[in-house]
């Protein structure tokens, strides 16, 4: 028995003092970061310019890698299942906490698969429709989707999307379910709004802000308790009269459960170190999105984030009594 404690400290040790060996020269190869939607959508964009600035910190390149489908959780699930050793990350948002209960089993434990590196962003949500929407604001557009239920369509990135969560959100303020249909994430959806294919959708400011300002879609309403600088004209969704819509979307970088401290944190410095880069503050500020503070862009405040979401998503999603497989 001696023996075998004896053997099996050895391993631990030799285990610890690999992993610190490979924290110190850290990071010697490119960083992969899993965005868990398509291309072009807002997670994409946001991790992109993030990671360009990260790259510049580290000295290696920080590539991304759009792992889309299932709400975000294919992605989230590849990383978990990645080798921890600081060259595999994950960039995801909200969803994160919306699917731990959303799905009845997910492929990973959301709590204990990851290591935390920090929050990246905090960004609100637009409720925004095609351009030729007969609605003009946002009582109009409730009386036409509950009019129209049967055929007007609200486009996702999948269930456990933040797409997702805001649509529901919609639906249950208008007592009315609506035919959603899911994408690989918001960048595909909003070439099927600008085209016309589909009526609605809830995303985040990265990804329509332009498209509003340039008039290719309406914009019914902000999900911030604010109205925002970059879209003055457009109402909250309490000025609207649905106030219960109010929600901030969040993202988090994240890494595989046992990918040393000593990686994590010199992630978490350049992290902060990237979200006061002058080209990532200016482009966040163009598209209505905030970078998180540095005392935000940590591990800790992280996982206090997460696990509060957690909390107060569940009883939500459970008086909806819709859940995934
Ligand atoms: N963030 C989007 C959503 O949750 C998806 C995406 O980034 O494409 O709907």
């Amino acid at each position: 028995m001696k023996k075998l404690f004896a053997a099996l400290a050895t391993t631990a040790a030799l285990a610890f003092t690999a992993a610190s060996a490979h924290a110190a020269g850290y990071p010697e190869r490119t960083i992969t970061v899993v965005v868990p939607f398509a291309a072009g959508g807002p997670t994409d964009t946001v991790t992109r310019l993030v990671a360009e600035a990260m790259s510049k910190d580290l000295g290696q390149q920080v590539i991304v890698e759009n792992v889309g489908g299932a709400g975000g959780t294919l992605g989230a699930s590849q990383v978990a299942k990645a080798d921890p050793d600081g060259y595999t990350l994950l960039l995801h948002h909200i969803g994160m906490a919306t699917s731990a209960t959303l799905y009845r089993k997910l492929p990973y434990d959301t709590l204990n698969a990851f290591e935390y590196v920090g929050l990246v962003t905090e960004v609100p949500m637009t409720l925004v429709a095609r351009k030729d929407m007969e609605a003009t604001d946002l009582k109009g557009l409730v009386e036409y989707a509950k009019a129209n239920k049967d055929k007007v369509t609200v486009a996702n990135a999948g269930i456990g999307a933040a797409s997702h969560l805001c649509g529901m959100l919609f639906m249950s303020a208008i007592e009315t379910p609506l035919v959603t249909v899911p994408y690989k994430g918001t960048g595909p959806a909003m070439t099927d709004l600008l085209g016309g294919q589909v009526d609605i959708m809830c995303d985040q400011t990265t990804n329509t802000t332009k498209q509003i300002q340039g008039k290719t879609i309406k914009a019914y309403a902000v999900t911030s308790s604010k109205r925002l600088d970059v879209l003055p004209d457009v109402p909250t969704v309490a000025e609207g009269g649905l106030p219960k819509m109010e929600v901030g979307i969040w993202h988090g970088l994240y890494a595989p459960k046992g990918t040393p401290a000593e990686i994590t944190e010199r992630l978490s410095k350049s992290l902060q170190i990237a979200l006061k880069d002058k080209n990532v503050v200016d482009r966040f500020a163009e598209l209505g999105t905030t970078p998180s503070s540095e005392a935000d862009a940590t591990p800790a405040a992280l996982k206090a984030k997460l696990e509060s979401e957690i909390a107060r998503w569940k009883p939500v999603i459970d008086a909806a009594g819709q859940y995934a497989d």
